[in-house]
């Protein structure tokens, strides 16, 4: 069940307040029209009775589509209050705790901090790809580019609409001016070898160790890497 929950919102142009209906959560399974939606960046857009701007609210919500076993949490957050959006979700997995019956173990729920990097976790989910996989060949991208590729002011997006049975397509991303600006492709094979090896060794100790969740994007650790004395990534 998807979940609607009632909001006073106050309009960014007119200032003008009114009641309106907002999702906490989404189910994809039971409403299949809000995955639509979402892609069509239509939830959660409040218009105003005042002056009629639409307008979209940015808040928490968790997606969630049950044939898939997908599940993922929205928390829209500024890079700068990264640790404020990490104990939303600490709690948001306390309450799950709470309400699941003792022997169900919670399920695996991934952690986005925008609707891009979201509707970028469900396409790669559905195309039954790895998200620390892909968040490591992005990382090896950056850092084999990183003459024209700066974390600091740049992101990669995965394209799951470009990617063929031969490539893996990325986009770049400016992040100030969130304008695409170039292709990155990756062969398929260097994903699948990887895949094999995260398959043979669950522990695969390098992957997890670079992303051990709940957030996983090359991204962050890149940011997190520059912003200590350099370092080399190995050590
Ligand atoms: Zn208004």
């Amino acid at each position: 069940m998807s979940e609607l929950k009632t909001y006073q919102i106050r309009c960014p142009r007119c200032r003008q307040e009114q009641p309106a209906g907002l999702y906490e959560s989404i189910n994809v399974k039971t409403d299949p029209d809000l995955r639509q939606k979402l892609m069509a960046n239509a939830i959660n857009v409040v218009r105003c009775e005042g002056c009629e701007l639409s307008f979209r609210v940015d808040k928490p919500l968790l997606y969630h589509d049950p044939s898939r076993r997908i599940m993922i949490y929205l928390v829209p957050m500024a890079d700068d209050a990264v640790e404020n959006s990490e104990r939303l979700f600490a709690q948001l997995l306390m309450n799950l705790e709470n309400v699941l019956p003792a022997e169900v173990r919670p399920p695996t729920i991934g952690l986005v901090f925008n609707r891009t990097e979201l509707v970028e976790r469900i396409f790669l989910l559905e195309a039954g790809l790895n998200e620390r996989i892909i968040e490591y060949l992005k990382y090896l991208l950056f850092t084999r580019n990183a003459d024209r590729l700066n974390p600091a002011r740049k992101e990669l997006l995965f394209n799951a609409e470009d990617s063929t049975a031969e490539s893996l397509c990325f986009v770049v991303q400016d992040v100030a001016t969130r304008k695409l600006e170039a292709m990155l492709k990756y062969d398929r094979g260097v994903y699948a070898t990887l895949a094999e090896m995260f398959d043979r060794d669950e522990q695969t100790p390098r992957l997890l160790e670079l992303f051990p969740g709940p957030r996983i994007s090359a991204r962050a650790l890149l940011l997190k890497e520059l912003g200590r004395e350099p370092a080399s990534p190995e050590s």
